[in-house]
């Protein structure tokens, strides 16, 4: 079976970085300069691959997809919220958009009620891990990994889904992230742009963002929660809607084989 990409990646990674320790050990009597810089310069590419969202490093980040329509891909993470998700699912009838919702394990465990409220308006169900571990992810061990991966699928699936898009919190990777989403049937889901509703400004100022630059093809990224200021929550998404429409785009959740 030919080995992931990524998972060859990993270890060139940890490679590298090995190689640049010895060597800065092996010249750090005789050019401190050289060391520090030999010491430092295969943390900052590790830390790029691990933090940076787009970076395509660890494990292939989908960041749009293909489509000749004047199109546009809706993800809305960390739902489901009891206060946030059903008036989400009356706006995007309102405008007659698809969705879908990335949500967090233990959520949908206490709302199994909005799980089945969203996919009955038609819309798709992803996973978001479990406990969305934020601070955590990027260096969590391949055993509590595994846990954030399959509480949020035991979850979904005692709800009769069988995600195939996953995104990790904010989207850091983690090393072992390609190989544990492989196994299990994920594709790792990216964005195109997102709302960054804790910039501040009100839900104009985050349509404004999440659209800046907007192309068929894009996947825009919002949230819902208690987390987000109250004079953005469910309004962000109804102002992006309503400028979607303005500038002719539909909102429809693209196929597996569409994403790029
Ligand atoms: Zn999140």
């Amino acid at each position: 079976m030919r080995r992931p990409r990524a998972y060859t990646s990993v270890w060139l990674l940890i490679i590298v970085n090995l190689a640049g320790k010895a060597a800065a050990l092996c010249v750090g009597l005789t050019a401190p300069a050289a060391a520090v810089a030999l010491w430092l310069l295969p943390d900052a590419l590790l830390a790029y691959h691990l933090f940076v969202p787009r970076a395509q490093g660890l494990v292939k980040v989908h960041r749009r997809f293909a489509t000749s329509q004047r199109e546009v891909w809706l993800t809305i993470d960390d739902g489901p919220d009891p206060a946030d998700t059903p008036r989400i699912l009356e706006v995007l009838a309102e405008h007659g958009a698809r969705a879908t919702f990335f949500v967090i394990g233990k959520n949908a465990a206490a709302h199994p009620e909005l799980i089945q409220s969203i996919l009955a308006a038609g819309h798709e169900v992803a996973h978001h891990t479990h406990t969305h571990p934020a601070g955590s992810f990027w260096c969590a061990s391949p055993a509590r990994l595994a846990g954030e991966l399959d509480g949020g699928l035991a979850v979904l699936r005692a709800a009769g889904i069988h995600p195939t898009r996953f995104r990790p919190p904010v989207g850091i990777k983690n090393l072992w992230l390609a190989t544990a989403l492989t196994s299990r049937g994920l594709v790792y889901t990216g964005w195109s742009a997102r709302g960054l509703e804790l910039q501040g400004g009100d839900a104009d100022a985050v349509a404004r963002r999440v659209l800046r630059g907007v192309q068929p093809g894009s996947i825009l990224l919002l949230h819902e929660g208690p987390r987000l200021p109250a004079i953005i929550r469910v309004e962000g998404i109804r102002r992006t809607l309503e400028e979607l429409k303005q500038q002719g785009y539909r909102c429809i959740v693209p196929a597996a084989e569409q994403l790029r």
